[in-house]
C-alpha cells in the first residue's frame, strides 16, 4: 500500500531538527543532502555507488530534462526513476532557476517565461502549469512550484515584485498538481535579504498550503554571513510540522550552519563539481589533490571514509590520475565527496539525536567555517 506523503519531527535541539519524510519511493531521514542528478545522472557516478553512499533522495532538473531528452520521452520510457535506474525518491526543481540563469532571450510575463534553449536556441515556453505537468511526467516524488528567480543583488522593489509573482505562480502550481499518495509539492519562500518580504512570502505560501517549504534565492553570491542572517529568521516563519529545504546549498559549513538554524534538506552541485576539479572534502578539510605535495602520499584521502577510493587507493594514485587527466580521477573524487557529504549528514543526525549538535556545529565552524570552496554562482 502506498503511504501518504508525510513529515515527522523526531527530535529537536534548539532550532536544529531531526525528522523523517515518507514518499512513494522511500523514507528520507533528515537533515538530508540530495546529490544533484541534473541530466538524469549524478555526474561521474553510477547509481549503485550513489546508493552505497547512503543518499536516499536525489534531485533532477526540469529545465535540462525538458530540453534533452524531453519529458515526453522519459514518460514514455516509464518515468525518471526507471529511465535512470534509481528507485529511491526524486525531487525535481521547477526549471525556474535555470530558465533565468542558463537560457537566452527570455520574455517574462504573468503567464510564464518564453526562452531559447542554451543547447540549440529552440524556443520554449514554461508556465507554472507546464512546469508541474513536466514534473508529473518525470514522476518526481517531490515537485517544486514554478517561481521567478532574480539576480543578486536586487532592490526591494524588484525582490517584492518577483516574490509576489512567485506567490501567484505558486497558487497556480498547487492547482495544477495532481495529488496522489506518496507525492508532495513544495512551495518556495522568496524575498531576498528582506525580512518583511520573507515573512509575507511565508504567510502567503502557508495560506495556499504545501507539503514542504523551500527557502529560495540564497547561495546566489551573497556570502555565508548574509545567508545565515536570513536563516536566523526565515525558518521561524515556516510551519514546524513540514520539511524545510534550502535550495542550492552548499559547502559543508553552510549546511551545518543552516541545520543549526532549522533547515532539514539540502542540494548542491559542489561535491560533484568539485570532484571533477580535483577538490576533495575530508574530515581534515578540503584538499586539492592536484597539489604536488600529494605526489608520493600513500595515505587515503580520508582514513575514516569507507568509499571505494579511500579503501583502495592512495592520494598519490589520485594525484597521478588527476595529472594525467584520467576520467577515473573525476569518478573517484566525486564518489568520495558524495560519501563525505552523506557521512556528514549522518553525523549531524546523530548529534541532534544525542543533543550535542550545538557543540558539534560550534566545533565544525571553528575548524571549517572560513573555508572557501568556490564562491561563484552555481548554475547547474
Ligand atoms: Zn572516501
Amino acid at each position: 500500500m502506498t503511504k501518504k506523503f508525510s513529515f515527522t519531527l523526531k527530535n529537536t535541539e534548539n532550532k536544529a531538527r531531526r525528522g523523517e519524510v515518507v514518499t512513494a519511493h522511500g523514507v528520507i531521514q533528515t537533515p538530508a543532502f540530495m546529490p544533484v542528478g541534473t541530466a538524469a545522472t549524478v555526474k561521474a557516478m553510477k547509481v549503485s555507488d550513489v546508493k552505497k553512499s547512503g543518499a536516499k533522495i536525489i534531485l533532477g532538473n526540469t529545465y535540462h530534462l525538458m530540453l534533452r531528452p524531453s519529458a515526453e520521452l522519459i514518460e514514455k520510457l516509464g518515468g525518471l526513476h526507471k529511465f535512470m535506474g534509481w528507485n529511491g525518491p526524486i525531487l525535481t526543481d521547477s526549471g525556474g532557476f535555470q530558465v533565468m540563469s542558463l537560457s537566452k532571450i527570455r520574455k517574462i510575463s504573468d503567464e510564464g517565461v518564453e526562452f531559447s534553449s542554451h543547447l540549440d536556441g529552440s524556443k520554449h515556453f514554461v508556465s507554472p502549469e507546464r512546469s508541474i505537468e513536466i514534473q508529473h511526467m518525470l514522476g518526481s516524488d517531490i515537485t517544486m512550484i514554478f517561481d521567478e528567480c532574480i539576480q543578486f543583488p536586487a532592490t526591494f522593489e524588484q525582490t517584492q515584485k518577483a516574490m509576489e509573482r512567485s506567490i501567484s505562480w505558486g497558487a497556480r502550481s498547487k492547482a495544477a498538481f495532481k495529488e496522489r499518495d506518496g507525492y508532495g509539492i513544495f512551495g518556495i519562500n522568496q524575498g531576498g535579504t528582506f525580512k518583511d518580504l520573507r515573512e509575507i512570502s511565508a504567510a502567503k505560501l502557508v495560506e495556499i498550503g504545501f507539503d514542504g517549504y523551500a527557502i529560495g534565492g540564497l547561495a546566489v553570491g551573497e556570502g555565508q554571513k548574509i545567508m545565515f542572517e536570513v536563516l536566523d529568521y526565515t525558518p521561524d516563519f515556516l510551519p514546524k510540522n513540514k520539511p524545510r529545504y534550502l535550495m542550492g546549498v552548499g559547502k559543508p559549513s553552510d549546511i551545518v550552519g543552516a541545520v543549526l538554524r532549522g533547515v532539514d534538506m539540502f542540494d548542491c552541485v559542489i561535491p560533484t563539481r568539485s570532484g571533477r576539479t580535483a577538490q576533495a572534502f575530508t574530515r581534515n578539510g578540503t584538499m586539492n589533490i592536484r597539489n604536488a605535495k600529494f605526489h608520493d602520499d600513500a595515505k587515503p584521502l580520508d582514513d575514516k571514509c569507507g568509499c571505494y577510493a579511500c579503501v583502495n587507493h592512495s592520494r598519490a594514485y589520485l594525484h597521478h590520475l588527476t595529472k594525467a587527466n584520467e576520467i577515473l580521477a573525476a569518478m573517484l573524487t566525486t564518489e568520495h565527496n558524495i560519501f563525505y557529504y552523506q557521512d556528514l549528514m549522518k553525523d549531524i543526525r546523530a548529534a541532534i539525536e544525542e543533543k550535542r549538535f550545538t557543540a558539534f556545529a560550534k566545533d565544525f565552524m571553528e575548524k571549517f567555517g572560513d573555508e572557501v570552496v568556490e564562491e561563484e554562482v552555481v548554475v547547474s
